[in-house]
């Protein structure tokens, strides 16, 4: 054994001393509104499940019926032995929910990313992404090759100005494409892609576009349908790729497209050819939250209804908030430690809503990242905003 513990023990100490230093939470409850997080009840403030799906009976059922009539795994890739009846139903249910031609299946929001950027981009082309993208478009870049540029977060000027600096290069080689990667929904900011901007400029550029809508699905749009549906965008974008594991409630991901795009990726995309099929269980619950959400559109007014009161409320505490319009709600704090210290006061206080630093946000920047489920009653929202009150003041986050 050559790995040098000390020098780990060394990194993981400055990590420390940086109030960057991870450890887990575990949980003896399940993605409800309600938790118990290392042995204490409390108020869920930060999940991803924003419609509440993972508790719901149905997509429960869902995962249940599907694992007795399939069995608990799928024994090979989509290619080799994996691919049952349930994962090309799925399919054919999400391209229908998306208006596109089709759709393809993937184990996971990040193996999709990975599996759209590095089947789609080579080292001629060229990659223009949001500063602010998730980190799996930004390993999707590295593992394409592709050439990449980052235009400042949401800045369609910036974005004009890299699409100009990086049309010459294309005029190097005959097959040289442009792609602009963006989130529809940033997962930390909580804000929305300027897509109308995107589009036009795609089209005077002659980019495509591939449009991460993780946080989108199920919480943007008419039916949650995502972002381009938001901006009455449908079919002008190339690749949409939504995941199951955030309103969904499940697991696993998808691209939407058209018929050539999801046969090109079944063929080229390695982290859906390399990789056992998603097991039935999660398809099962992916399919049944689908069929959910197309049933109750209404389920995403209310969802926005209820982040406004939240929004709303800790604005009138004195709390920075930014993004907008989504469930994501970031409680801009600045520094880490002092970050820190208001997640903790608001677990003494009764409520869950960890510290989200660097790496995952910019130094400086650290923040709560508040979410709203939509099984958050009034009056859970309510004593939310009493807990913040408090803890603010005795963290001196608001005066
Ligand atoms: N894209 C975005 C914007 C995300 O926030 C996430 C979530 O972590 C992912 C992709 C990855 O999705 P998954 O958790 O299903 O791997």
């Amino acid at each position: 054994m050559s790995l040098d513990q000390g020098l780990l023990a060394g990194e993981l100490a400055t990590l420390r001393q940086g109030g960057l230093y991870r450890r887990l939470r575990v949980q003896e409850t399940m993605a409800g509104p309600r938790a118990v997080v290392d042995g204490t009840g409390c108020l869920m403030l930060a999940s991803n499940g924003y419609l509440g799906l993972a508790c719901h009976p149905e997509v429960q059922a869902g995962a249940r019926e599907a694992l007795e009539r399939w069995g608990a795994g799928t024994g090979g890739s989509r290619l080799t032995t994996g691919n049952f009846r349930l994962h090309s139903e799925l399919e054919e249910e999400l391209a229908d929910f998306k208006g596109e031609e089709a759709a393809l299946v993937f184990g996971s929001g990040y193996m999709a990313n990975l599996g759209v950027l590095q089947a789609l981009a080579g080292p001629e082309d060229l990659v223009i992404s949001d500063a602010l993208n998730h980190a799996s478009i930004i390993d999707g870049c590295r593992l394409s090759r592709a050439q990449t540029a980052v235009y400042r977060h949401a800045d369609p000027a910036h974005l004009a100005e890299v699409l100009e600096a990086g049309a010459p290069a294309r005029r190097v080689g005959p097959g040289r494409r442009v792609f602009i990667a963006t989130d529809g929904v940033f997962s930390m900011d909580g804000d929305i892609a300027p897509l109308p901007d995107i589009v036009r400029l795609a089209d005077q550029h002659g980019a495509g576009i591939i449009l991460d809508d993780a946080h989108a699905t199920g919480v943007l749009g008419p039916g949650g349908t995502g972002t381009a549906a938001h901006f009455g965008l449908k079919g002008r974008i190339d690749v949409q790729v939504g995941t199951f594991s955030k309103a969904l409630g499940s697991q696993g991901a998808f691209v939407a497209g058209s018929r050539i795009l999801i046969d090109y990726l079944r063929n080229r995309a390695r982290s859906f050819i390399f990789s056992t099929a998603p097991p039935p269980a999660a398809v099962g619950a992916a399919l049944a939250a689908v069929r959910l959400l197309r049933d109750n559109p209404h389920w995403v007014v209310q969802l926005r209804e209820k982040a406004e009161h939240l929004r709303r409320g800790l604005t009138g505490l004195g709390f920075a908030v930014a993004g907008g319009e989504t469930p994501i709600i970031p409680v801009l704090v600045g520094d880490a430690a002092g970050a820190v210290q208001l997640a903790e006061g608001l677990l003494a206080r009764g409520v869950y809503a960890p510290a989200i630093r660097p790496p995952s946000v910019p130094p400086g920047e650290s923040r709560l990242r508040v979410t709203v489920m939509l099984s958050h009653t009034t009056e859970d929202l309510d004593l939310a905003l009493e807990a913040f009150g408090r803890a603010g003041r005795s963290a001196g986050v608001i005066a």
